[in-house]
């Protein structure tokens, strides 16, 4: 999968992909991460890219034709754009759909993604109407730049690209799939600070563990996000299990 990152701090984000699973998935070839400036498409020769916004009001707003000449030259270099397409391009935005791994998911079967990332107080509408196909928030708070939220996005759908973890398993059974957390874990010794590993671990009885996750899964679920579990698909059996689970939780 190839992602291109329109930004003004190319540095910071091709510094914060680069290391540990991500940088080594690129550096095997399973993907490829391209940060362009924007300042590079810059037409004054103070290489400004910002101006102040009609109509008054606090701070500068990135200008439209800069970020429209970096997306065409963007679109250039994509796979796409040699069969008369375009790739979607999500400008990371406070204002977008809240991202999270159904998004992720989804976005993980494009072989192309550009990422815009605004500064200051945004950019100009008028190109954010001709190019975005998909406007995304990493969250209810404002971030000083889209860097971050253009880094987060690429981690979690870089992750799904087939071969980027070791163990394609480790990227199947995790949190929000089926709607549920995950379970919580264990690894050696088997006792620590006085603390012992769950026996039901150390049985072998792989499908008593499995039992004992899913049920650990859902209790999770339920105490720290209990509006996933309203999409969760629960069986019969576990569905009485959660309802037992929150009788006695009232009780204690
Ligand atoms: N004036 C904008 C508003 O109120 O919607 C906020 C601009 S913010 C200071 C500058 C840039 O940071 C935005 O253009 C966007 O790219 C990025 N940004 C800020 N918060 C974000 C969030 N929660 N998710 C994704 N991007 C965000």
């Amino acid at each position: 999968m190839n992602f291109h990152i329109m930004t003004l701090f190319p540095d910071m984000v091709e510094q914060g992909l680069k290391t540990s699973i991500i940088g080594r998935a690129e550096a095997k070839g399973l993907l490829s991460i391209d940060a362009v400036n924007i300042r590079d498409y810059a037409f004054n020769k103070h290489q400004s890219v910002d101006d102040y916004p009609y109509g008054g009001g606090a701070g500068m707003l990135m200008q439209a034709e800069p970020v429209f000449q970096c997306y065409e030259a963007v679109c250039q270099k994509t796979k796409a754009s040699k069969e008369g397409k375009r790739p979607r391009l999500v400008y990371l935005s406070p204002q977008g759909r809240t991202f999270n791994q159904e998004m992720a998911e989804e976005f993980a079967k494009e072989d192309e993604l550009i990422l815009l990332c605004g500064h200051y107080e945004g950019i100009d509408e008028r190109v954010l109407e001709e190019i975005v196909t998909d406007y995304v928030s990493i969250g209810d708070y404002v971030l000083t730049g889209g860097e971050l939220a253009a880094m987060v996005m690429i981690d979690a759908i870089a992750r799904l690209v087939p071969g980027v973890l070791h163990n394609d398993v480790s990227a199947e059974f995790e949190s929000f799939q089926d709607h549920l957390l995950e379970y919580p874990q264990y690894s050696r010794p088997e006792t620590w600070h006085g603390k012992q590993v769950p026996p039901i671990l150390l049985s072998g009885h792989h499908a008593n563990i499995e039992k004992w996750r899913r049920e650990q899964s859902i209790i999770r679920t339920a105490e720290n996000r209990p509006d996933l579990l309203e999409k969760a698909e629960l069986t019969e059996k576990e569905q009485k299990f959660l309802e037992e689970y929150r009788k006695n939780s009232l009780q204690s």
